[in-house]
């Protein structure tokens, strides 16, 4: 998608703070951190949100859950971190390019 900022950061064409890249997917810091470590992963193909995952898509999905535990590994997250995607408009979805928030590096309340 020409005009999606997170297809732009999976390019190189914008820069962003990368902790992990393979030819699939990018995990980069997120530009406004909501807690120590605020960490985005996405795939390298543009799906709007998790509701359009099919099989197409799903593997790129499941690679990016094959390797969060190495990412948590690097970033010092062995106490724990939380995964988010936030889906549609109910949720806060601002970016639509479907991503994944790696949150960690504090202690977080048990409720939403
Ligand atoms: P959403 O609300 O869609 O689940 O989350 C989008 C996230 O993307 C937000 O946490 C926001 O801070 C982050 N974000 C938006 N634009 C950029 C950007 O250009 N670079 C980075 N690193 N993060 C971004
Ligand atoms: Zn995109």
């Amino acid at each position: 998608m020409a005009d999606c900022i997170f297809c732009k950061i999976a390019k190189g064409e914008i820069p962003s703070n990368k902790v992990y890249e393979d030819d699939k997917m990018v995990c980069f810091k997120d530009l406004n951190p909501q807690a120590p470590v605020h960490l985005l992963a996405i795939p390298k193909i543009h799906t709007e949100k998790l509701s359009d995952v099919d099989e197409a898509t799903a593997g790129y999905i499941g690679h990016i859950f094959s390797k969060i535990p190495e990412i948590a590994e690097k970033m010092e997250l062995g106490k724990g971190f939380r995964v988010i995607a936030n889906c549609g408009e109910y949720a806060g979805q601002t970016v639509f390019h479907i991503h994944f928030h790696i949150l960690g590096g504090k202690p977080f309340s048990p409720s939403f």
